[in-house]
Order: C-alpha cells, then structure tokens, then sequence
C-alpha cells in the first residue's frame, strides 16, 4: 500500500467486536490473566498498551521495519535508543543537529561514559576518518537542522556497515512519507513526533522503529525498563493526525518552495537555505533518497539588527519555538534550539545570529507572503528612523 494510504488507514479494522473505525482509547492500566500463567497479551501498560500498539505497529509499517516505539517526546525517544550505548563507547553524530540532542550529548551521555565526536556527516570521507576503535554508531539528521544540509544517507550506511556500527536516523524534518531511511538499510529512526506526524502542535510525542528483530528487543527492554512511554490519549492524538499528513506534507513543501523563492529574491536576505532551491547543496543527493523536500526552511537577514524588529512585527506567523504544525511559525535558533551550542560552534554551522528558521503550515501562501512583506518593510522603516 502507498504511504498515503496506510496513514488514513491507522488503527480501522483493529476493534473486531464493535467495528470502531476510530481506534478505542484504552486507559486501563493494568489487564486481568484469564488464569494463572495466562495473559492476554496486556499484562501492565508500561510495558504493552491496546493504544500505543496500534500507533507502534503503524509507525512501524510507515518506515518498513519490525517494530515500533512510542515515547513521551522525542528526547525520550532519542534518549531511549541512546540507552543501548554505555561506558567506553563512542558515537559519531551530525555536527550540525538539534539542540536538545546536542545537549544530551554533550552534558548528560559522558556521564554514562559515552563519548560523542560531531562530524560533518555531509561528507562520508569525514564520518569513516572519525571512525575510532570504540565507535559503536552514527547518528544524524538529514536534512539537518536549521541550515537543512544534506548527507548521503547511503554513503553513511555503507561506511557504518564496513566499520560494524549502527546507523540511527532522525526523520523527524521529512517523516516517513517522504524519507524512509530504514529501507536504505539504517537500522534505527527516530522522530519527534511532536512536530510533522502530530502536525497541529498539541501533542508531546517521540517515536522509534527498529529494521532488524533483534535490536527490536533491545529497544524493547529499554523502553519498558526506562519507562517514558507515551500515555493511551496522547497515542491517540498523535494518530488523529497522523491520518492527514501525506495532504498536510504536500501543502507544506507546496508552500515552503514558493515562500523560498519570495525570499531569495527579497533585499532584506542574504540567503536562504531549502533542498527544494536549484542551488541547494546536496539537493542531488536529497533528490535520490526522499520523495520531496518538506516545509522547512532558514534564511539569513542582511543585517542581525533586523532579527527582533522582524519577529515583532509578523503578525500571522507566530514568533514560536518547534515546527511542523498546519500553523507557521517563525523560530529564532541562535536563541532558542541551538541555545546550548556554544556561539563559535554556531557561526561556524552557519547558525549566525542573522539567521531565523520558519516552519511554513498549510495557510494559504499569498497570506504568508503579505506578511513577511509587511513586516520586513515596517522593519526597515524602523531602522532607518
Ligand atoms: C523537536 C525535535 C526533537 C525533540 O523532540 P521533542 O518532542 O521536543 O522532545 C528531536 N529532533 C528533532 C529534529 C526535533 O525537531
């Protein structure tokens, strides 16, 4: 079946007895054994729930794996499948990534032991020159985050395949409708499901899939054991959504491509940075690997004095942390995502304080535009009083 297609279908034809075509919420806790050394397949939510098995089960079908994992947000989940690592291991990750994963693995994972090198994963040759004897993984995000840089999610997989490493994804910016890296061969994805697959920006949410069984157990056990699971009412939320998304996924890049263009062409910007622009590094590469180029993109104002007249003056777009919600919202990384990453590391990424990051939603573009226009005009007013 098409993505499209299993997205609409989520959780129908799951409840035998009544026919639900939406699925039933199951808040129960705790589930009888019909006897002793009996279950019913539900023993103690933590550890199995009707709810979060459905939504398991469809994120695992949507990225082609064995089995899926729902968490109470995207750093559990990252921090979830992080858990397989511990003392002595080192990880190779995207230098370029988002800040609150940054941030588990610079302050939290040394103290288990673990070791982080941040790499430009844009160029395999760097990852397998990184490659150390204690590596275990590569993790990374493409595109990245907020300069939307692109890596060869094939070249990744090979260099961890030669060097015996896992390759762990956050599909978060693309979703599986767009990009499924678990079929190139990665062996883990992760999301914040919070963004694209919630998609209406109410509902807290991270997901894992596993490729291959046996990391699936691993997974597993960390997940029961950890205990970040997410509750049955959010589950359902999240899939309320996710039935929509291949339209909203559509809406968005539509829009996002001619947002990029608007932009590229307005004197107040330096640059802007979306896989969908002719001259986009690595488009060629985005091109051979995803089926479209999402919502996401970040341009460079002319002058960093125009950044906080700017956010103030937008009166549509919503001067807002997170993205992919059907609502756009305009973010300021250098001071709030990237926040913990130190100023000489961000000018060096490209995260300069001129630079703002937009989630473009599903409202109608001319809208958007007027906005932007209006609000960079009344901006220059300003500054030139
Ligand atoms: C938001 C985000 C996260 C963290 O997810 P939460 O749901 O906020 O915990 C991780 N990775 C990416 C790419 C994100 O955008």
């Amino acid at each position: 079946m098409h993505p499209d297609t299993c997205l609409a279908q989520i959780g129908n034809n799951k409840a035998e007895k009544t026919g639900a075509i939406s699925s039933p919420i199951y808040l129960s806790t705790t589930y009888r054994h019909p006897r002793l050394g009996e279950s019913t397949g539900f023993d103690y939510t933590r550890t199995k729930n009707p709810t979060r098995q459905t939504l398991e089960d469809a994120i695992a079908q949507l990225e082609g794996g064995v089995q899926g994992f729902a968490y109470s947000s995207g750093m559990a989940a990252i921090a979830g499948v992080l858990g397989l690592f511990g003392q002595g291991d080192h990880l190779l990750v995207s230098h370029d990534l988002y800040g609150g994963t940054y941030r588990l693995l610079e302050q939290i994972l040394p103290r288990q032991g673990i070791t982080t090198t941040f790499v430009d994963t844009g160029d395999w040759q760097k990852v397998e020159a990184a490659v150390q004897e204690n590596t275990k993984a590569i993790f990374l995000e493409t595109p990245t985050n907020p300069t939307m840089r692109i890596s060869d999610l094939q070249a990744i997989i090979g260099v961890a395949q030669r060097n015996g490493l896992l390759t762990i994804v956050d599909n978060t910016f693309m979703t599986p409708y767009l990009q499924r890296p678990l079929t190139l061969g990665a062996d883990v994805v992760v999301h914040s499901a919070t963004k694209y697959l919630g998609g209406h920006n109410d509902v807290l949410s991270g997901l894992a899939v596993a490729r291959e069984q046996e990391l699936a157990d691993r997974i597993y056990f960390l997940q029961n054991s950890i205990g970040a699971t997410l509750g049955p009412q959010d589950a359902w939320l999240l899939m309320r959504g996710m039935k929509t998304l291949a339209l909203r996924m559509d809406r968005h890049q539509e829009n996002a491509m001619v947002l990029a263009k608007w932009l590229t062409g307005h004197p107040c910007v330096k640059q802007v940075y979306f896989p969908g622009l002719e001259n986009h590094p690595g488009r060629d590469v985005h091109i051979g690997q995803a089926d479209g180029y999402g919502g996401m993109l970040s341009f460079e104002v002319v002058r960093e004095e125009l950044v906080e007249p700017l956010l103030r003056h937008l009166n549509l777009i919503a001067f807002a942390e997170s993205l992919g919600g059907v609502e756009s919202l305009i973010t300021y990384p250098a001071r709030q995502t990237h926040f913990d990453v130190p100023e000489a590391v961000r000018n060096e990424l490209g995260v300069t304080s001129s630079l703002l990051r937009l989630s473009v939603g599903i409202e109608h573009y001319e809208d958007l535009i007027e906005d932007m226009a209006q609000a960079f005009a009344a901006s220059e007013r300003e500054l030139a009083e």
